[in-house]
């Protein structure tokens, strides 16, 4: 069932900034740092970005967009503002695909999700506040 997949797997990162929207291709064999979460923007000066992080698993027909929105002057623990994850992920328990939405979204007390399930038809649809989420016991985390 798992097979190593690096080889077919296929990654970008691309930071806009949220100011101007400015695009940057941030280079595909380097990790994201600190260092680059702080540098402004080349056009405005602006630090807030988003950052959008696609895999492209063609092995495993499967897509996973990552989107986080970083203000690099907060301190670490509130430097994320949202989340935005969207893709396929693998249900354990019925051995089949779905598709997954999913953001957090801490400047809006947003938290949201959505799967869908065709091979087995289940769907399901969360919207709510953040802070009442994170009040269910299993989402807490100190
Ligand atoms: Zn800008």
């Amino acid at each position: 069932m798992l097979r190593t997949h690096q080889q077919a797997t296929f990654a970008a990162m691309i930071i806009t900034c949220t100011n101007c929207q400015h695009k940057t291709d941030h280079p595909e064999n380097r990790a994201f740092t600190e260092e680059d979460s702080k540098t402004p923007c080349a056009v405005c000066g602006h630090t807030v970005k988003s950052i959008e992080i696609s895999i492209d698993d063609s092995l495993l027909v499967k897509e996973d967009v990552m989107i986080k929105k970083i203000d690099p002057k907060l301190p670490s623990k509130k430097k994320v503002l949202s989340t935005t994850q969207s893709g396929d992920e693998y249900h354990r328990n019925s051995g089949t695909w779905q598709e997954r939405t999913r953001i957090i979204d801490r400047e809006n007390n947003l938290y949201y999700e959505k799967i869908e399930n065709k091979e087995i038809n289940f769907s399901k649809e969360v919207s709510e506040k953040l802070t009442d989420h994170q009040g269910h016991g299993s989402a807490k985390k100190k």
